[in-house]
């Protein structure tokens, strides 16, 4: 079997929408290694259903773009972050069509569709309902025209190397727990998502904050951790994965009902189903404390909606939701609140820098500050293409191939970062399934003093007994343990309550003290 080179110029690690953008980008200035920890197409990228936001419809404007994903942000998001996204996300999607990407129209015209907290209809996408599928693949048809790029799946990157100060490379794993060296002139993290540090979640399984863990135990800074968003409507049926239902399907006009079959959301909010995730996503969250239920769930409801139509705007979600005999369509769907989006993530500038020399990071692993406190819908997909094209450009200025290498010379100055468990410890199973539970009930959609304070002690306790990382499941419970702790830690500074975190004991905005970011660097967290 071919094994990974163990030099080359740029590593990337992670194939969804950033990482390929980037890697497209850097094609141009040597060789790249794109790795994948499964299959190339398993990512967030591939789930992606309700599509993509840009600023090109006749009746949009940037400004207005710019504007909404503000006022989803809460006060929060850096607004250069923001203008950057909005204002080159545009000539990221004209690439894209370029590129081949089929994105839905009606004749020649570019379809958009409305999702909650936009003001325009501004949402492209494609085959219905399978946007992030289609994107990926046209973003890896481009890719696999340019030599340079070379990718390799099921290569799990369970370190950092950090050679002189500087970030020099990878340690890869592979199933047999076999590990080995990888160096290049800079290291692209572009991992994605955490969803799995929580129980319930509409993210892949690929999501174990592994991209997090490795950059706070190299020595990098981590923004805004406490903000996670929870996805108000995954479908929810018994021993099945949560497989996420669209916003885009209240877009359409499909209400929320309760266990007594009311439509509850005009109660909480004048934009009802419409109204921001957080806030739908609490609405749900206190329908469940209150239904009498054994499986609490609410439901989704689109009865009133023709079938045909449904079916045919959501193909994908109409498939699925069939094999488990829900019928769109005619019947309600039962749904429940799931882990969706961190927008927090390890601290970049607007170029992708980390603060550790040879260190980058795009897409949902990265914080720009873009999303603030939350993010706006479908933002995402766009932050992956425009700031993974920066980083990519960035990466390849300041780390040109005629460069001077950095000194790896029988890679003696070189560490892998500080692995914090190197003892016999439990099942890596049993740890993921304990920390999922202890997240989802104590750091999830509704916070408090207590519950936070009790989840920190208990992860401490669990400490003990976390396995060494001597196979790729255990690096996995390691990220999701140090995953939690630090959303845990963040949430228990922030003493407020603003976009996607919530505290009973600190219900309002304290602008005064914490219109400000996050950062954690080792054992220390600030405010600025
Ligand atoms: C169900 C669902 C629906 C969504 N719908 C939308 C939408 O409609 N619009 C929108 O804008 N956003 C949507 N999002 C969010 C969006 O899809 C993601 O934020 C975005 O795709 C993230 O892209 P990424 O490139 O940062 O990471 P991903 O696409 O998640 O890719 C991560 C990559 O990193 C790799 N990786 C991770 N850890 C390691 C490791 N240790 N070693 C090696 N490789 C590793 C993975 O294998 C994968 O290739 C959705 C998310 C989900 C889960």
């Amino acid at each position: 079997m071919k094994a990974v080179p163990a030099e080359t110029d740029y590593i990337v690690v992670g194939a969804g929408v950033a990482g390929m953008r980037a890697a497209i980008e850097l094609a141009a200035a040597g060789r790249v290694l794109v790795l994948a920890k499964n299959e190339l197409t398993e990512s967030a990228t591939q789930y992606a259903q309700g599509g993509v936001a840009v600023a090109l419809s006749d009746e949009d404007e940037i400004s207005l773009h710019l504007q909404d994903t503000l006022d989803a942000g809460d006060g929060l998001s850096n607004p250069e972050a923001a203008r950057v996204l909005v204002e080159e996300g545009p000539v990221r999607i004209q690439e894209l069509i370029d590129w081949g990407t089929e994105f839905d129209r009606q004749g020649t015209k570019l379809t958009f569709t409305r999702e909650a907290a936009h003001s325009r209809s501004r949402v492209l996408h494609a085959h219905g309902d399978s946007t992030g599928r289609e994107i990926g693949r046209a973003l890896y048809a481009k890719a696999t025209t340019l030599k340079h790029i070379s990718f390799w799946e099921w290569e799990f990157t369970a370190d950092l190397c950090v050679c002189d100060g500087r970030v020099a490379g990878i340690r890869v794993m592979n199933d047999r727990g076999e590990a080995r060296e990888v160096h290049g002139r800079a290291v692209l993290l572009a991992t994605g998502g955490l969803g799995h540090v929580y129980r319930e979640t509409t993210n892949p399984g690929v999501a174990t904050g592994d991209g997090v863990a490795m950059a706070f135990r190299a020595g990098a800074e981590l923004q805004d951790m406490e903000f996670v968003q929870f996805h108000p409507t995954a479908l929810y049926v018994k021993n099945a994965p949560r497989f996420l239902l669209s916003e885009a399907l209240r877009g359409e006009g499909a209400w929320l009902r309760n266990a007594e079959m009311q439509r509850f959301m005009p109660k909480y909010h004048e934009m009802a189903e419409l109204a921001p995730r957080d806030v739908v996503a609490r609405a749900i969250a206190h329908e469940l404390e209150v239904s009498r239920l054994a499986e609490p769930v609410v439901y989704l409801d689109l009865t009133h909606l023709d079938p045909g139509h449904v079916a045919a705007r959501f193909p994908r979600i109409h498939s699925t939701c069939l094999q488990y005999n829900i019928d769109i369509g005619t019947d309600l769907i039962p749904v429940r609140p799931a882990a969706h989006y961190s927008m927090g993530g390890v601290r970049t500038d607007l170029h992708g820098r980390t603060i550790l020399p040879g260190l980058y990071a795009a897409g949902e692993v990265a914080c720009t500050g873009v999303h603030g406190a939350n993010r706006l819908a479908s933002n995402s997909l766009l932050e992956g293409l425009v700031y993974g094209a920066r980083a990519g450009m960035t990466i390849r200025e300041e780390t040109p191939a005629a460069a001077a290498k950095p000194n790896h010379a029988g890679t003696k100055s070189c560490r892998a970062a500080e692995n914090p468990a190197t003892r016999e410890g439990r099942g890596a199973d049993e740890i993921i399934r304990a920390v999922r539970d202890l997240a989802w009930k104590n750091i999830g959609i509704v916070r408090s003093g207590s519950g936070l304070r009790e989840a920190i002690e208990q992860l401490d306790k669990w400490r003990q007994c976390l396995p060494a990382m001597t196979s790729r499941r255990q690096c996995e419970a390691s990220n999701i343990f140090q995953t939690a702790l630090l959303i845990a830690r963040s949430a228990l500074a922030r003493l407020e309550s603003r976009g996607a975190h919530y505290r009973l004991d600190y219900p309002s905005h304290n602008d005064a003290r914490f219109r400000k970011h996050s950062i954690v660097r080792g054992e220390t967290i600030r405010f600025e």
